[in-house]
């Protein structure tokens, strides 16, 4: 099969005119081979016979029946017509009828047998099927047969999609196999052609099995090899970046005034090592909110400028940049260390004096937002680079900040607590610390669940804690542009199956909700009260101001969007109420709630909710008994059961078209050990059986998407 034909515009396929091709792309597809991995969500099963006497009422199911009494048609009002017959099968007569569809009189004959498939009700005795498919016996089309279902915008009938991916497959032809022969036959994998085919349209469930295991292990395959690619490139001994042994973090930490968490002092320590080391680091340090990550940045900067090298700290807000500024500036100026902040909206002057004394190295610690990643930021001698709450930032920025120096030391800080084990799978190109523990004297946030019915005991509760001096947070989920997803929870009135709905963008709806909130809150409920409101579409000073005044007390109560999510700090704040919680993602919740507590004073979290259904009640429930963000990143996995929350959106890793990384973890231990296994004896995968991979592996970060063929 020629490479190519994958590539070809769907509009090319039998049956696809222009409208159906609008369509097909407002599901994301747009190549033939968009249309062959867009996966079935899942199966209906048609191809159990029963008998029409054991069917139950309200039960889909196929039955095989002869026409005894033929189709009578009857006209009904405004055009509507419904065509009846009589169909049995030995056991029982079965009553079906269709609506709105004359011509199936001539499709079907009395005397004749036929496969029916649909949902059977039971009246008074009497079985009736309504709108059934049906084939002729020998040439199924829509019975007999394991169903796919495909996810679907209202635009476009089921059975039609079916039609053209069948088009689609047919006109592909057989699919270039993507692993070697040695390893399909010792993981006993069938081949992709076979795997496309059979996940598409099934023979058996058996087959539908070995189709999505051979699917998920190339997905996983495909992220290892990549993943594992890029660090042993990273890995290639690179001269110049060492720091030196005799500059002694011991001396930083012996000025603080508090003595490090043990988890701090180890994760000091490796990277120290790594420093030290001829390797340039690449790591990632995870800690929950508020266990201290900063400070083991600030410390590593450190030894790195004393050195001789050059810090660049990459926020993803001018607000948690500005923080930084003060926490580096407050522990490191008494060293003679020079910290300079770029973030957006600077005046042109002032701009170019900075980024000079960065060029020419008197800045030792450039601190700043995606301001950083720009062209005209050029360091003199960069030797580390620490991106924070990294779920912000792609592979891909990652990469740009690094390669203003040579090889620099890169660490990547994250708050989004990840089990290990998917740590180490996901961020297979970076080493791992974690800091799991809290500075002593933290205290547990207590955190409740409620309804609009106790807005007012909510809102006077506030009132007794702001009159006893302490600050609110109320936070809206309105959506930033420049941040993760929201989620909304919908439930399907017919089936009550929940579906999670995943929105990015700011929508103007939201938008409205939150000025009317906050002037409501303002001129109203805490009219007696500071209040002022925060947003992502406020100027970047104002914004500034707003947080400086929070920050210094003057405001008792700041209604914000999700812009305070990351690193804010501001001990006097003790309750966070937030609106709508429903809609957040349960590790965003965490990260919120994080941002009280960190002071002396008990701290409380308040989750508004509107609607509830179990799983709106499962995740809040949770927040309420545990502060644990391991826990809560583990069971936020397994309520969405998706690759979305792991996806790109959060974490700058390629999005899974099949994995769910809750369901596929055994999977997903057993492809990293071969990948690792793979790279080690092929680490440029030039060996000749390895041909295969190398492809795969070099794809698979060269664009945002996936890469399964
Ligand atoms: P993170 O970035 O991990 O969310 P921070 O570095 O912002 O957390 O730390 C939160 C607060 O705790 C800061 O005010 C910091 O100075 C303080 N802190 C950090 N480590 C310790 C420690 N070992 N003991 C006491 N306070 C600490
Ligand atoms: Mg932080």
């Amino acid at each position: 099969m020629p490479e190519d034909i994958l590539k070809k515009d769907v509009k090319y396929i039998k049956g696809v005119g222009p409208n159906r091709v609008k369509v097909l792309n407002k599901l994301g597809i747009n190549s033939l081979k968009d249309l062959i991995t867009y996966f079935p969500r899942a199966y209906e099963d048609r191809s159990q016979i029963k008998s029409i006497c054991d069917i139950q009422d309200g039960e889909k199911a196929t039955i095989e029946a002869t026409v005894v009494q033929g189709v009578t048609t009857r006209m009904l009002m405004r055009r509507r017509s419904i065509a009846k017959a009589i169909i049995s099968d030995g056991t029982e007569n079965i009553l079906v009828t269709w609506f709105n569809q004359p011509y199936i009189k001539s499709e079907l004959k009395r005397g004749e047998t036929y496969r029916f498939y649909g949902r059977v009700s039971i009246k008074n005795g009497e079985r009736e099927m309504n709108s059934p498919v049906f084939d002729e016996i020998g040439k199924y089309k829509n019975t007999s047969k394991i169903i796919p279902i495909y996810p679907l915008t209202e635009d476009i009938k089921a059975t039609t999609l079916r039609r053209i991916i069948e088009a689609g497959l047919e006109s592909v032809g057989e699919i270039k196999e993507t692993i070697p022969d040695y390893l399909l036959k010792k993981y006993s994998l069938i081949s992709l052609n076979e795997a496309i085919h059979q996940i598409h349209f099934p023979d058996n469930f058996e087959m539908f099995h070995k189709a999505r295991r051979r699917l998920v292990f190339d997905e996983l395959l495909s992220m290892q090899l990549g993943l594992l690619k890029l660090k042993s490139e990273n890995n290639i001994e690179t001269k110049g970046e060492k720091c030196d042994k005799k500059i002694k973090i011991s001396k930083v930490i012996n000025d603080l005034p508090f003595k490090l968490t043990s988890a701090q002092s180890r994760v000091l320590e490796e990277i120290d090592n790594d420093l030290e080391s001829s390797k340039s680091m690449n790591r990632l340090l995870q800690g929950d909110v508020g266990s201290g990550k900063t400070i083991v940045s600030i410390i590593a900067s450190y030894k790195v400028v004393k050195s001789g090298f050059q810090v660049a700290i990459l926020a993803p807000t001018m607000i948690l940049a500005r923080q930084h500024m003060a926490n580096f500036e407050k522990v490191l100026n008494q060293y003679g260390i020079k910290c300079g902040l770029l973030v957006g909206g600077m005046k042109a002057k002032e701009k170019q004096e900075l980024l000079e004394k960065v060029s020419n190295g008197e800045i030792d610690i450039l601190i700043g937002t995606h301001a950083l990643l720009e062209e005209n930021v050029v360091f003199k001698k960069l030797g580390f680079v620490v991106t924070d709450e990294q779920h912000r930032f792609g592979v891909k920025q990652r990469s740009t900040i690094s390669s203003k120096g040579e090889n620099p030391n890169v660490l990547v800080m994250s708050a989004t607590p990840i089990p290990r084990t998917l740590a180490l799978i996901l961020y297979g190109d970076l080493d791992i610390s974690i800091i799991d523990e809290l500075p002593p004297n933290r205290q547990k946030i207590e955190t409740y669940a409620v309804s609009r019915k106790m807005e007012e005991r909510v809102n006077n509760f506030v009132k007794e804690q702001v009159n006893e001096g302490r600050q609110c947070y109320i936070v809206c989920p309105l959506v930033e542009e420049s941040e993760g997803p929201s989620y909304t929870i919908r439930v399907d009135e017919k089936t009550g199956e929940q579906s999670i709905i995943i929105s990015k963008g700011t929508n103007t709806k939201d938008l409205k909700n939150v000025t009317d909130m906050t002037e409501k809150y303002k001129n109203e409920v805490f009219k007696d009260y500071n209040v002022e409101n925060l947003h992502g579409k406020m100027k970047p000073k104002e914004k500034e101001e707003i947080m400086q005044r929070f920050k210094d007390g003057k405001i008792d109560i700041l209604i914000s969007t999700t812009v305070i999510e990351v690193g804010v700090d501001v001990p006097n704040a003790n309750i966070m109420v937030i609106e709508n919680s429903e809609r957040f993602g349960l590790a965003q919740l965490h990260q919120l709630r994080g941002r009280v507590g960190r002071g002396e004073y008990k701290s409380y979290c308040i989750l508004k909710y509107a609607g509830y259904n179990e799983l709106i009640k499962k995740r809040l429930e949770l927040m309420t008994k545990t502060n644990d963000g391991f826990v809560i990143a583990e069971k936020d996995l397994e309520f969405r059961g998706s690759g979305d929350f792991f996806g790109t959106k959060q974490h700058g890793l390629p999005e899974f078209k099949i994995v769910n990384l809750f369901e596929d973890m055994e999977e997903l231990k057993e492809v990293q050990a071969l990948a690792i296994s793979i790279i080690a004896e092929d680490p440029d995968l030039s060996l000749e059986k390895n041909k295969l991979l190398a492809s795969m592996a070099n794809k698979k970060f060269s664009s945002d998407k996936n890469i399964i063929i």
